[in-house]
């Protein structure tokens, strides 16, 4: 072998002194190599050559070139002397080209060999271990690689060598478990097992005996142990046996652990879940299907079967062809649009069962791509029928109480118009009146505008009424409103308020002469109406009132309006009068007076006094007219003037006849008995108590004899009248023996006709003509007529007023029968007839009368 050149001079003074090392490792399988004090290899044997493929020491660079830099750092500290000899090291040596490969290094110091040629300072021995190094490190390598994987997995890893007693846990192992690596872990099975939750330690045991035993050489299973924070994981462990000791049992069993924890929760929710969701279609009935898009292929669970009347899933076209005709068109473009838009839509449609049956079908779908890209519709449908049946119903009851509603609305609008107008002539009535004047004064107050009020009533309706009937009554009353209804203005408003009564309501009528309006509707009302062949004639009295701005008071001016009417009928009909507030302080004393009066007939106050009337001829007293008489508490005897009037206004004239008659027929007994020689007696009778169906009946209670009483009906009583009541009562009265006699005759417009059907027993001259006769001829002669006409028909005449002997001598001369008037009595109480017949004065002045006769008759007949 040829030695390097650079070493040849070590190698020489070696060869002197060579040391026994030299020739120990020379033909050795460890390596040897010298170095120097500067790291110089001064001497190798073959064994150090042959891996760097040189065959000379000198060939070689410095020791530390010949080490892998990886290294390098291990070798410094492996070649300081204090460690050098310490431990073989197990380090890289690197060829000339780079491969390097692994050695297990000695380091000796030598002994010096001699004071000049100290020898090497340093002697390297090497082995070569590289192949069993490289092994090793292959394996390690892919031991932790695996473990790598699997705790980065988040497997933890465990190993448990009986063999060598040896059990092993992963860090991942630890941690699943809330350990520290350095946490001790509890060796014992026992022990352990008290970790594991109760429920599952049973299974625990009997997997993991499967194991140890060899029953099984590989096993997984899941199971809860506490963690070291004190909740329960769950953990699955797999296990698989790697070794086997000689009697054929496992010797060492190695696997993973992972925290399924997380999974197992999101198990149990799922399954919750489910539940939940199946409980749910449970309960609603609700259908679920699938269907395949690409295949056509259907699946329907068992409420879809059931929903549709069938026993197994239909096919796409089956289903299609349940839909109900008129529905289907519309429910399957639907499902394509859906489709082809890619989100869910609701659908609703008819199928038609096996058995025929309809039922409504709601539905709702969507659309999705699976796993494997194949395009499906999953969808739910349940059965609406009633609900829609429901829904029908409601909008059938809907629809009815709509329509009962508006007959309803009708029926309240038409009862509203009735309360609110006269079914007759279809005018507003008082009510509407009432709200509709108020309404009229508001606005006229806030406008300050002036607003009047007519008070309008027909004169002699209730005439027409009574004679021609009900019929006629009510056609003039129409008549009556179409008049008022043509002089209405857009303004004005009309009401009738009662039997006979209306009320014009003019608004706004500033400028408009009212007095014109109300001559208008008087001279309107005026015009004969024609009924069944028959000439009405009626008429209009108007009472009319008006405020203006603020002080308007729509009560005030009905009452005003009224007030007024009833002046202007007072004043003879026809006739409008105008409210003035002179005729209001009037009014006020009427009504005084009214009270009064009522009162007065209560307290039996209206007492008869007598006027006597005398034979013409004789002058022997005839009979007494009976005259009312008030005996007012403050104001002493009151005559007829100052109540009658009133008492008309309140309707009891009649009562104060009756009253007055009682007391003249107790007070004609009284004078029977006594002898005093009074005739009869004639008493006043209201045209109201003639008009009275009680009178017949009330005058049988009474205590009459024939012959002694006459009644004194006013003339007007009898103008066209043939009222059936009057008749009857007049027949009433004959019968009773009362005589009729005609009061004021010749101021009215007794026909000789009616005077004739009437046949009074007399009649009786009114004051009026007969005062004139002392001097005008003309009256003279008007009343010797009358006289005539009474002898022809058998009437008895009565001249009264007759005031002066003249009248006695005049009235007797021209043939009247009885007289009566100051000239010969006075109206006195009762208890005066009696000293009054006694006297006898009268006698007196008709003597000065007998007298004044003759001179009379002498003067006319000049
Ligand atoms: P009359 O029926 O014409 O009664 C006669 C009236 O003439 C009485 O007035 C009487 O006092 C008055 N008189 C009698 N002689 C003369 C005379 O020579 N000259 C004048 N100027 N007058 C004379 P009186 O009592 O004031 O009665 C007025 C009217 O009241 C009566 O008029 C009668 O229509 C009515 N009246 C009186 N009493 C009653 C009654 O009880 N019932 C009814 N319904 N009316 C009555
Ligand atoms: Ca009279
Ligand atoms: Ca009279």
């Amino acid at each position: 072998m040829a030695k390097p050149p650079g070493s040849t001079s070590i190698a020489m003074r070696e060869t002197e002194h060579e040391p026994f090392w030299r020739r120990l490792f020379a033909r050795s399988g460890f390596g040897y190599a010298a170095l120097d004090g500067k790291g110089h290899i001064v001497d190798a044997n073959t064994a150090f050559l042959r891996p760097f493929a040189v065959t000379a020491a000198s060939d070689l660079p410095d020791f530390t070139a010949c080490v892998s830099p990886r290294d390098r750092a291990v070798l410094a500290l492996a070649m300081r002397p204090s460690v050098a000899e310490q431990a073989p090291w197990e380090i890289r040596l690197q060829r000339p080209d780079g491969e390097e490969f692994w050695v297990l290094a000695s380091f000796i110091e030598p002994p010096a060999l001699s004071k000049e040629s100290p020898g090497p300072a340093l002697i390297v021995q090497t082995l070569d271990i590289d192949e069993r190094k490289r092994n090793a490190l292959e394996l390690a390598e892919r031991e932790s690689r695996w473990n790598h994987a699997l705790e980065s997995a988040g497997q933890g890893v465990w190993d448990h060598d009986f063999a060598r007693g040896d059990l092993f846990y992963s860090r991942q192992w630890r941690a699943i478990r809330g350990l520290q690596p350095d946490d001790p872990v509890e060796a014992s099975l026992d022990a352990w097992i008290q970790s594991v939750h109760p429920d599952d330690r049973a299974h625990v045991l009997a997997q993991i005996a499967r194991q140890e035993t060899g029953e099984a050489a590989f096993s997984i299973f899941s199971y809860r142990e506490r963690h070291r924070d004190g909740h329960w994981i769950w953990i699955e462990s797999r296990g698989a046996v790697v070794e086997y000791g000689e009697d054929g049992k496992p010797s060492r069993i190695a696997g993973t652990d992972t925290d399924i924890t997380e999974r197992k929760e999101a198990e149990e929710r799922l399954a919750q879940m489910s539940r939940r969701l199946e409980l749910a279609l449970d309960i609603s009935r609700i259908g679920v299907f699938e269907v395949n898009l690409r295949t056509d292929e259907v699946r329907w669970d068992d409420r879809m079967i059931e929903i549709y009347g069938l026993t197994q899933a239909p096919d796409n076209a089956t289903w299609e062809r349940t839909l109900h005709p008129e529905d289907a068109p519309r429910a399957l473009a639907r499902v394509s649009e859906g489709i082809l838009q890619g989100r869910d839509f609701a659908n609703e449609f008819r199928i038609v069962r096996g058995d025929g049956e309809i039922r409504h079908i709601r539905g709702r779908a969507a659309p999705y791509v699976d796993m494997a890209g194949v395009p499906r519709l999953i969808g739910a449908n349940w059965d609406a029928t009633d609900d829609v049946r429901l829904q029908e119903e409601l909008k059938r009851a809907r629809d009815l109480a709509e329509a009962r509603n508006e007959q309803l609305e009708a029926a309240r609008a038409r009862i509203e118009y009735t309360a609110l107008h006269d079914h007759l002539t279809g005018l507003p009535n008082r009510r509407y009146l009432d709200a509709a004047i108020e309404g009229a004064a508001q606005d006229a107050r806030q406008a300050g505008s002036r607003l009047a009020v007519l008070h309008i009533d027909l004169d002699r309706f209730k005439e027409i009424n009574d004679t021609l009937g009900h019929i006629a009554g009510d056609r003039m009353l129409v008549h009556a409103a179409r008049v008022l209804g043509e002089l209405k203005g857009p303004d004005d408003f009309v009401a009738r308020i009662g039997g006979d009564e209306f009320v014009f309501v003019s608004a706004g009528s500033a400028g408009r002469n009212l007095a014109m309006l109300a001559e208008a509707i008087v001279e309107a009302m005026r015009k004969p109406v024609t009924f069944n062949g028959h000439i009405c004639r009626f008429g209009a009295s108007v009472g009319i009132a008006s405020q203006s701005g603020a002080a308007i008071d729509a009560r005030q001016l009905l009452v005003n309006a009224d007030l007024a009417l009833y002046r202007a009928k007072n004043r003879g009909r026809s006739r409008h009068e105008f409210f003035t507030s002179d005729f209001q302080a009037q009014i006020i004393v009427n009504k005084q007076t009214a009270d009064d009066i009522l009162c007065g007939i209560e307290q039996r106050r209206f007492l008869p006094w007598y006027q006597p009337q005398f034979c013409a001829r004789t002058l022997d007293i005839f009979g007494v007219e009976t005259l009312a008489r008030w005996d007012h508490p403050t104001r002493g005897i009151l005559t007829p003037d100052t109540f009658l009037k009133i008492a008309e206004d309140l309707d009891c004239v009649a009562m104060i006849d009756r009253t007055v008659l009682e007391a003249s027929l107790a007070d004609f007994a009284e004078w029977e008995r006594l002898g005093v020689g009074i005739g009869k007696i004639s008493a006043n009778v209201s045209s109201k108590r003639l008009h009275d169906p009680e009178l017949a009946h009330s005058l049988r209670t009474l205590d009459i004899r024939p012959k002694s009483l006459s009644f004194e009906l006013l003339e007007s009583i009898f103008l066209d009248d043939c009222d059936r009541t009057v008749l009857e009562n007049l027949a009433e009265m004959r019968k009773l023996g009362i005589d009729i006699e005609i009061d004021d005759f010749g101021t009215g417009h007794a026909s000789i006709v009616s005077l004739m059907k009437l046949r009074p027993r007399r009649l009786k001259i009114d004051r009026q003509l007969v005062k004139p006769v002392v001097r005008s001829p003309g009256q003279r002669k008007l009343v010797g007529t009358i006289v005539e006409i009474g002898r022809s028909l058998n009437i008895e005449v009565i001249a009264e007023g007759v005031e002066t002997p003249a009248h006695i001598a005049i009235m007797r001369d021209l043939g009247c029968d009885i007289l009566q008037g100051y000239a010969l009595a006075r109206p006195m109480p009762a208890d005066a007839i009696p000293g009054f017949v006694e006297r006898q004065e009268w006698r007196v002045h008709a003597g000065n009368a007998h007298d004044l006769q003759n001179e009379i008759r002498r003067a006319i007949s000049r």
